[in-house]
């Protein structure tokens, strides 16, 4: 398919009855796709930026247990949200969901607003966002494209730029707005989404259990396995960590990071980069020096733990120490709280990825103190 094909309403109708027909047979039962609720829309959307639908699903459910509506997440202190979070990553999605539900009741409403505007001047609400909650929740005719459906039109059309050049992506947004089902939105932007997922996968599409085949262009030309036109990949960025895990009597130290940086207010175990030409023992002990103000004797290695994330691999190397019982109180300069925590009630903060392997780790390390 072309865009001259926008010329041709019946041929742009044959594929939106395609759409319609093969999404209604073949959806996935997605819990919030029961009753398009605005307010699991909401959820599901921001939960599923980045993430795959079926850590989506899990987390879904148990958000939903434990939140079930817009008041329940605005009465919420941060930390529960940010350990019903916790795993997910990107935390700045929960800290924003939970300031758009705290001003929508505060504002007096008792649901998410079908409104564009009022929807876009909510906290992690962007033009994307917006536009699926208004088409899914509320069947409202705006156009979207995310991952899947780009890929999907990229082989529709045979378009051969890479996506993210301005002119592609103006050809995609075109796409989507001469393409899209005015009279069933929801069902014809899920019936995208949900094609570009199941059947044009990135790999390997399915092209004979397509619906849409006999429009798509790189099919008809043999040029699929091309389409999309690949971008140079961005190599990650190695970034090594250290920190102490910290222990008086059965307790361990752990403090919560300030608000405004990465997790914040997220809890961890004291730490931070190596510095150049430092051992990374060398860097726990300065960096626990410069948060706490705690000069540590004898150091353990415990275990390295590797994470990724989307531009970066952290490495993190983590050592024991004991304290003894009359160390002071720290002098916090990288935290807004510390606590001593024992091993079982550590599962009760929320950590970044990392920092949460490590508990893992201490759990498995010492079963006799659980
Ligand atoms: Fe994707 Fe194949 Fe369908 Fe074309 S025919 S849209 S490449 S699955």
């Amino acid at each position: 398919m072309n865009m001259a094909d926008k010329e041709n309403p019946a041929e742009i109708h044959e594929l939106q009855r395609r759409l319609h027909d093969w999404f209604t047979a073949h959806q996935r039962p997605l819990p919030w796709r029961q009753t398009y609720d605005p307010y699991q829309v909401w959820i599901a959307e921001i939960m599923g930026q980045q993430t795959q639908m079926d850590r989506v699903v899990q987390y879904f459910l148990r958000w939903l247990a434990r939140f079930p509506d817009l008041a329940a997440v605005a009465a919420a202190p941060e930390q529960a949200i940010l350990k019903a979070w916790e795993g997910l990553g990107y935390y700045s999605r929960a800290r924003n969901l939970h300031r758009a539900a705290q001003q929508l009741i505060a504002s007096g409403e008792s649901g998410i607003p079908a409104d564009r505007q009022r929807l876009l001047a909510l906290p992690g609400i962007g033009p994307y966002t917006a536009a699926a909650i208004l088409s899914t929740a509320f069947n409202q005719p705006h156009p979207l494209l995310d991952a899947n459906v780009e890929r999907l039109f990229a082989r529709l059309a045979d378009i051969g730029r890479p996506l993210k050049q301005s002119a592609t992506q103006k050809q995609l947004a075109a796409m989507a707005e001469t393409l899209l089902d005015r009279d069933h939105p929801r069902i014809h932007n899920q019936a995208l989404m949900e094609l570009g997922a199941l059947v044009c996968t990135p790999r390997n599409p399915d092209c004979p259990a397509c619906p849409i085949q006999p429009f798509c262009q790189a099919h008809r030309v043999d040029t699929v396995e091309f389409r999309p036109v690949p971008t140079g990949k961005q190599k990650k960025i190695d970034i090594a960590m250290a920190c102490g895990i910290l222990r008086k009597g059965d307790a361990f130290y752990i403090q919560q990071r300030l608000p405004d940086d990465i997790w914040g207010n997220l809890w961890e175990f004291p730490g931070g980069r190596l510095e150049a030409k430092e051992s990374p023992e060398q860097a726990a002990r300065r960096e626990i020096r410069e948060e706490t103000g705690w000069v540590l004797g004898e150091l353990t290695a415990f275990t390295t733990v590797i994470h990724h994330y989307t531009r970066y691999r952290v490495t993190l190397h983590a050592f024991l120490a004991r304290l003894p019982p009359t160390a002071p109180e720290p002098v916090l300069t990288a935290a807004s709280h510390f606590a001593w925590a024992s091993l079982e009630r550590l599962g009760d903060y929320p950590f970044p990825a990392g920092h949460r392997q490590l508990v893992a780790a201490l759990c498995a390390h010492f079963p006799e103190i659980r």
